[in-house]
């Protein structure tokens, strides 16, 4: 049922990296996480690796960090590990949220943040709210490490900027401040472990009567997952009205190219996103008055 591969289980990240830099002509070496998508993958044979290179015995790299100015995931933080954090659902409530709504424990429990992201799914839960909290990842190399902006990560359909040598051996993104909201929605056939057919993230910032910082990250509605960026400059800078707020979702839904598929057809997507885009905006200025953010 499998292809043959070998497996590495380096004991640290120099090791791991040096595995990873014998990429070549000989056929491809692959990271493998939590394995959640690498082995379904290996079973449908739609990925060949040559050898895996497993993380699983990387001291460092599993864990959250979060300081005045940044919140920091280590590359192999899980699923779980987000849900566990007695801090994150208040500085992150859709990450969070997403995570809460991710696949079933069992899955939770070992797939990783940075596997969810390197699997460039258009479905994939946690990329919407760490795009719209404008993530940043950092790729290391035995060579070099540089970190890009998530935003600029996703090129096409599971296409990457990262090199087949690289590991991401972080995710981070700026903490919040006070007068800012971010949040979550996962549509989805199932209220547990289901495939996403809408997800929309959003998170603003008030200051006075007049919102900054603007982001609507949608996912499963294009190739890859989105931010919204007409969408976002409709209520840069100015005050959160019903009209405006309809306008944001009216561009976001006029933003996406979903497809017709077994869970939904692209018209329902098309309309969700405007509706849940509206939503989502509509209860984040509502949160924000209620917090008197922005006085
Ligand atoms: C039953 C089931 C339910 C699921 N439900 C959901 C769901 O609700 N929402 C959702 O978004 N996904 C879901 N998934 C998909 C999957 O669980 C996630 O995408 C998960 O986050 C992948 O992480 P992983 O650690 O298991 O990655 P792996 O399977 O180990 O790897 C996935 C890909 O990422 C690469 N990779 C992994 N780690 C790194 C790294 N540190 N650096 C560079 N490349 C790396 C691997 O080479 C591979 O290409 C589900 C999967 C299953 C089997």
């Amino acid at each position: 049922m499998y292809a043959e591969f070998d497996l590495h289980v380096p004991a640290d990240m120099d090791a791991a990296l040096a595995a990873l830099a014998e990429n070549g002509a000989r056929g491809p070496i692959m990271p493998i996480a939590g394995g959640t998508n690498m082995i379904v993958d290996l079973r449908a044979r739609s990925v060949s690796p040559r050898a895996l290179v497993s993380i699983a015995k990387v001291p460092g790299m599993r864990g959250i960090e979060i300081d005045d100015a940044r919140v920091r995931m280590g590359g192999r933080t899980t699923v779980s590990d987000l849900l566990r954090h007695p801090e994150l659902g208040q500085i992150a409530p859709s990450l969070v949220e997403s995570a809460r709504l991710f696949a079933g424990q069992m899955v939770r429990n070992t797939a990783t943040v940075a596997g969810n992201i390197c699997s460039g799914s258009p479905a994939a839960d946690l990329v919407p709210p760490l795009l719209a909290l404008d993530a940043e990842v950092t790729l290391a190399s035995r060579s070099a490490s540089r970190s890009l902006a998530l935003a600029d990560f996703f090129q096409g359909y599971k296409q990457m900027q990262r090199r087949p040598d690289e590991l991401m051996i972080e995710v981070s993104f700026p903490r919040p401040s006070a007068n800012a909201t971010n949040s979550f929605y996962k549509l989805a056939r199932r209220k547990g472990d289901a495939i996403t057919v809408v997800g929309v993230a959003v998170a603003m910032r008030v200051e006075g009567d007049a919102c900054h910082d603007v982001r609507i990250a949608l996912g499963s509605v294009a190739p890859v997952v989105l931010r919204a960026s007409g969408a976002e400059a409709t209520l840069e800078g100015q005050p959160a009205s019903a009209e405006r707020i309809e306008a944001a979702a009216r561009a976001a839904m006029e933003a996406v190219s979903p497809i017709d598929d077994i869970r939904a057809s692209a018209d329902y997507r098309s309309h969700c996103v405007h509706v849940l885009t509206r939503r989502l905006l509509t209860e984040a200025r509502a949160q924000l008055a209620r917090e008197g953010a922005g006085a």
